[in-house]
């Protein structure tokens, strides 16, 4: 893998807490030799593990980009041994524009790994991040929610790991974050474009992500559940010289989302009409809701129908659908529960 481009304005190996920008190089019309500066903050204090969190990995997913400035301001070096990285807005011009995908590129960072040293922004910053910041980490934190277009039941999620101690390291780390939901999660296709892909690829030891609420908000229930997991998880991980909460964790429902049949669809453009909510549960076949058309309210609505049972974990925010858009998600109790 050829080298990095980007520049970091600090040192990871330096003692001290340090905040500065990671140089993104982007010659354009009104600046021929800018750079797009990337916040980072790196706490170190003499010799222990590296976590790296990351937020914003999708721009419009705030809950973890919140909860990360919060963090970056309130750990001091004291609180710290070994050194923890914080990337609270990791595609910076999707985060400031609120939006999935960059603006520069139309980028997806979590469809961009492992990355290109001379790709796009968004390629050159999911490089970065394989290519130098994993690779300094024992434990990493990926932290998402459902975006503009989606709401989750606050879930913690991860891979399946084929390795059944690794899947119980992993189990544990559900149960220490305390979401109300953890997933098992095979991506379809095997999608392995992602930052969990690159935590395989490169063998971080720890690593999990979350999906927690969206749509394109933040709520205090919410907050609540993910700051007391991230600093239960940085407590577990061993980086901390002491505890910053003294919050349990709440019990999580262990569930498997597998494949495409877990997912239900739009089956026509028009205006969504739910008949569940987040927390049912669903039978293989059942109504998932109607498609009207607004330009011939005469017509029969098409019925969505769920190809699987199981609970419903998401669904879809906006009223008005396309073909193709996932309307609902589903989950089934996990055979490691
Ligand atoms: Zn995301």
């Amino acid at each position: 893998m050829s080298k990095t481009r980007i520049a970091s304005e600090i040192d990871f190996e330096k003692e001290g807490k340090h905040s500065g920008y990671l140089r993104l190089p982007h010659s354009v019309h009104r600046s021929a030799y800018g750079w797009i500066g990337i916040p980072i903050t790196c706490i170190k204090n003499g010799s222990g593990p590296t976590v790296l969190l990351v937020a914003g990995n999708h721009g419009d997913e705030y809950e973890g980009q919140v909860t990360l400035m919060k963090l970056t301001r309130k750990l001091g070096v004291d609180d710290v041994k070994g050194r923890i990285i914080i990337l609270s807005s990791a595609n910076f011009p999707a985060a400031m524009a609120g939006m999935r995908t960059s603006p520069i590129d139309e980028g997806n960072l979590n469809r961009s790994f492992p990355g290109d040293p001379n790709g796009r922004p968004t390629q050159m910053i999911a490089h970065y991040i394989e290519s130098v910041l994993l690779p300094m980490a024992d434990a990493a934190l990926d932290l998402h929610s459902g975006g503009s277009s989606l709401m989750y039941i606050p879930s913690a999620l991860a891979r399946r790991p084929k390795d059944a101690k690794k899947r119980a390291q992993t189990i544990e780390l559900f149960r220490i974050f305390g979401a109300p939901i953890s997933m098992f999660f095979d991506m379809p296709q095997g999608e392995d474009r992602t930052l969990s892909g690159g935590t395989e690829r490169v063998g971080v030891k720890l690593h999990m992500s979350t999906e927690l609420g969206g749509t394109g908000t933040v709520t205090p229930a919410i907050l609540a559940i993910v700051e007391a997991g991230v600093a239960r998880l940085l407590d577990h991980f061993g980086v901390l010289r002491r505890p910053l909460t003294d919050a349990k964790p709440g019990k999580t429902r262990l569930v498997a989302v597998k494949g495409a049949p877990y997912y239900c669809y739009s089956p026509d453009a028009g205006l969504f009409e739910p008949f569940v909510d987040l927390g049912a549960e669903v039978k293989a076949g059942q109504p998932a809701g109607a498609v009207h058309y607004q330009d011939q309210p005469w017509r029969e609505p098409t019925i969505a129908r769920f190809e699987h049972g199981g609970l419903v974990i998401c669904k879809r925010i906006p009223g008005k659908v396309e073909r193709g858009d996932c309307i609902f998600h589903l989950g089934t109790d996990s055979e490691d529960a």
